[in-house]
């Protein structure tokens, strides 16, 4: 029995022809061509000011957090059904992630929650586009708008994705993408920071270099190149930039290939009769594909089907713990509120194989999934 992974990186074939051309054109730091080619097709791609490469998501937040100026004691407001780098590019600062509950359909940041959750020590919120599906955008930037508050979109599932036909990434003050292998679009681990609001743009590129203006000396904007600024080296080198820029001219049949293999499991999820729940697209939200979950009844019921598939050769897995119950959460971080639905989420959500190449099996994985469950009902 041949077995399904729950991943397995899509390579477009164009990939080692660009690191060729790397290799000969002699750049390999940062900065070079291919890498202004990146930025140049993820500006137009997504329309922002400024798309700069960092070596990962992770990264392209803690660059966020270094241009806010966080300071010790300042909260940001994200949900706790995320990844740890949503809140430790901000603990990393001293700042206080407040961590609110999700919606049931989306499993996006509750936008009726957040109000409450600000005081005066709030300066931004942070949201997830969870599964690439965008949260409620125009309340959230309705609502910073009113308070005086950053937003940044953790958007590293989310390239492809629009809200109300905004790219996602392009709405917040500052987006951050991710093109780790397990995301749509991969460089290996790689990310970008894009900054949509222009008064950013310059001290983007000083904290991405060290604290240098090396970018505009090489502009030619100024004749030194000198320390101006705190800053780290969050830039990759030019083969990671020539790998990546493959994959972004593939992009749109990326994403194209994704969604059939989705919606083969949505068309099956929406006929069958198990006790399981499927993903919400709200109107507003044009997704990307980066995820097919469910949701069962309880732990016990995820529990039983994970491992069913396991035997059967099939690897789904679950996905995040709740952050503001994590020991570092608890630590670093404050809860607002018991975050039930972030609870019953985290217990209950299983995430299938997704990865172009799949199609064929697609069927053996669904038979399984109704075996395995049908057991445990009969049960
Ligand atoms: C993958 C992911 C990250 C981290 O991305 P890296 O590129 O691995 O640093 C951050 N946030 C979310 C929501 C993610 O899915």
């Amino acid at each position: 029995m041949e077995k399904i992974p729950f991943n397995k990186p899509y390579m477009t074939g164009k990939e080692l022809d660009n690191i060729a051309r790397a290799h000969s054109n002699g750049h390999l730091s940062g900065d070079g061509p291919f890498t202004h080619e990146c930025h140049a097709r993820l500006e137009a791609l997504v329309g922002t000011k400024k798309a700069l490469l960092t070596h990962s998501c992770t990264a392209a937040l803690e660059m966020a957090a270094i241009l806010l100026d966080l300071a010790p004691g300042d909260e940001v407001i994200m949900p706790s059904y995320t990844f740890v780098s949503t809140a430790n590019a901000f603990v990393l600062r001293g700042a206080i992630p407040v961590f609110v509950d999700i919606r049931e359909d989306t499993l996006n940041i509750d936008e009726t929650l957040i109000e409450n959750a600000i005081t005066e020590k709030t300066k931004a919120i942070c949201v997830v586009h969870y599964a690439g599906v965008s949260c409620e955008m125009d309340s959230i930037m309705d609502l910073a708008g009113r308070y005086g508050l950053y937003v940044i979109e953790d958007a590293a599932q989310g390239i492809f994705s629009a809200y109300k036909g905004r790219a996602l990434g392009s709405i917040g003050h500052l987006a951050a993408l991710s093109f780790h292998e397990t995301k749509n679009i991969i460089s290996g681990e790689g990310g970008a920071l894009l900054v949509n609001d222009e008064r950013l743009a310059e001290r983007a590129e000083i904290i991405r270099e060290k604290g240098t203006n090396r970018s505009r000396f090489f502009r030619g904007q100024v004749d030194k190149y000198t320390w101006v600024d705190v800053g780290s080296s969050f830039l990759p080198g030019e083969i990671t930039a020539a790998f990546l820029l493959a994959q972004l001219d593939a992009g749109a049949a990326i994403t194209a290939g994704r969604m059939g293999v989705w919606s083969n499991y949505d068309n099956w999820a929406t006929s069958s009769s198990l006790a399981i729940r499927r993903p919400v697209i709200p109107d507003a939200c044009t997704h990307n594909a980066h995820m097919y979950y469910l949701l069962t009844e309880s732990l016990d019921a995820r529990t039983h089907l994970i491992s069913g598939l396991r035997e059967s050769g099939i690897q789904a897995v679950f996905h995040y713990l709740p952050l503001h119950s994590s020991p570092a959460g608890r630590l670093y971080g404050r809860a607002h509120g018991d975050l039930p639905v972030t609870i019953k989420v985290s217990d209950t959500l299983v995430r299938l194989p997704l990865w172009l190449g799949i199609e064929s099996a697609q069927q053996r994985i669904t038979d399984a999934i109704e075996r395995v469950m049908s057991q445990e009902r009969a049960a």
